[in-house]
């Protein structure tokens, strides 16, 4: 099932289309404007009227329309997302690409194997033969 924002998102990507409008495109963007809750399309349609976008990507936990990191927090809970969240910076609804999910680049990579310690060896003082 796809999420309100994942809805807002195709929404986005089908009224900032440059094509010509058509009959089938109509159709799906009032579709989608269908699953949306009034009060959460008025905020994108502000957005969109402004010449903005509406909802943002996340990568690498910055915000793809205004390059400010999201809170770690809410990068988090953005992989299993609840609730909305807005840009803390533009405003904009934020969405995890479902790639970032697979594979967050939040981890840190392996740390550096250390070099190995060259063990100093210490010549032990040979007993004197007696
Ligand atoms: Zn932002």
């Amino acid at each position: 099932m796809r999420t309100t924002v994942e809805n807002l998102y195709a929404l986005q990507e089908l009224q900032l289309q440059t094509a010509p409008a058509s009959a089938d495109r109509e159709a799906q963007i009032k579709a989608l404007r269908a699953t949306v809750p009034a009060q959460i399309l008025a905020h994108f349609d502000r957005m969109i009227v402004q010449g903005r976008k509406g909802v943002a990507l996340v990568r690498n936990g910055i915000c793809r329309e205004c390059h400010i990191r999201v809170p770690s927090g809410t990068a988090a809970s953005l992989i299993q997302p609840k609730d909305l969240y807005l840009c803390d910076n533009c405003g904009r609804y934020l969405l995890l690409p479902l790639d970032e999910i697979a594979a967050p680049a939040e981890t840190t990579p392996a740390p550096l194997p250390l070099p190995t310690p060259v063990r100093k060896t210490r010549k032990k003082p040979v007993a004197a033969a007696v």
